[in-house]
């Protein structure tokens, strides 16, 4: 049973874009999902042209913060049939954001079934170029109009879609950040919340103003504990182990990463998750046993490191000859387009729900 409506567009607009040249983060999809939490429940689960909303000015998320979103990716197998990637990961990530923003969760199965639809509706917005995919972003917020802090009563959660090319991920240099945090103990580090991105800006301009690509961000009660990056986590690759800082509720948890632990571990690498310090880092760099540093996100999958700096070293790596994260990125990326076999059980192909005309 479908509780979905679809009111399809009688204008498309896939023939104004071109796959080979995407701009990223810019072209949506035809068509966009909706639903409304009123009186206690999500209603009116709809997919319907993508168009703007009217909100009234004193709509809560604009003034409070209540604000939380997903970022997931669908591909194309060789056949053409649409790939997720790990949806119920987001569903589940989605809802434990939810509950830290004092807002409703979204019922798994209508979110399940949304994406699949909404993907099967708009297939043909999925670049078949490797490397190229449909970029989802599910997103929710406070719609109750009101002056005042407390949660809202109301809200809308919406899903967009959006057709993006190759991500070509430059090895990224770093700045160790040492005046701001992204997060802390006990805040809201480990929701994927609107003010958390907003919070990133300032510090992430002043490292580009320095000539950084982005901060690595430090833990914010000592400035020892290495978190993560913009928005990828770290993984460190040292001459007889692979790290990636535990999760300590101020790191996000990325889907990405849980995925390259399993992958790593199946390979018979030793993988740890434990707080890791700066200071490991640099002596391990020192004395050459630092052997890769990559970062982790659904944007980009691996984002190899070119360069960390911190007060007393600036450490440079040449990162041209690195294997493990090579093998990494294409172990995931051929998961995700069928090409590899999908020994994690990771892929979930879009059940076809749209008769075509
Ligand atoms: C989304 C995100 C990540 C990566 O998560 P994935 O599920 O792998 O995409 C890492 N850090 C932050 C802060 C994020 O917002």
């Amino acid at each position: 049973m479908n509780m979905i409506k679809i009111n399809p567009t009688n204008a498309s607009r896939l023939s104004e874009v071109d796959f080979d040249n995407i701009p990223f983060g810019k072209v949506f999809s035809d068509h966009m999902f909706t639903a409304t939490y009123e009186g206690g429940q999500w209603k009116d689960f709809t997919i319907e042209p993508t168009r703007n909303i009217n909100v009234h000015p004193a709509m809560m998320a604009l003034h409070y913060g209540q604000s939380i979103f997903e970022g997931m990716k669908a591909t194309v197998d060789q056949d053409g049939t649409p790939l997720l990637f790990r949806p119920e990961k987001h569903i589940e990530r989605l809802n434990a954001s939810a509950r830290r923003m004092c807002m409703p969760d979204f019922p798994r199965d209508v979110f399940l079934d949304a994406i699949h639809t909404l993907v099967d509706t708009d297939r043909d917005w999925i670049p078949p170029q490797e490397g190229s995919a449909m970029y989802i972003r599910p997103f929710m917020f406070a719609t109750d109009e009101y002056i005042g802090v407390t949660a809202s009563k109301n809200y809308k959660f919406m899903i967009l879609t959006l057709p993006v090319g190759p991500y070509y991920s430059k090895p990224v240099s770093l700045k160790v950040e040492r005046k701001y945090v992204r997060a802390v103990r006990g805040g809201v580090g480990e929701a994927k919340t609107c003010g958390n991105y907003a919070a990133s800006l300032l510090p992430a301009k002043l490292a580009v103003e320095e000539g950084f690509d982005q901060v690595m961000w430090m833990d914010a009660h000592e400035f020892k504990y290495i978190q993560e990056v913009g928005t990828m986590n770290l993984f460190f690759v040292f001459k007889d182990r692979i790290v990636t800082p535990a999760t300590d509720g101020a790191i996000l948890k990325g889907i990405t990463r849980m995925s390259i632990i399993d992958y790593l571990k199946g390979e018979g690498h030793d993988v740890q998750e434990y707080p890791l310090t700066i200071d490991e880092v640099k002596e391990a760099y020192k004395k050459g046993e630092l052997v890769e540093a990559f970062g982790s996100g659904t944007a980009a999958v691996i984002a190899n490191i070119s360069r960390i700096k911190d007060t007393d070293i600036d450490m440079k790596f040449d990162e041209s000859h690195w294997e493990l994260s090579k093998s990494v990125k294409a172990f995931i990326n051929g998961v995700r387009i069928g090409k590899k076999a999908d020994k994690y059980g990771w892929i979930v192909p879009v059940k076809e729900q749209v008769e075509k005309s």
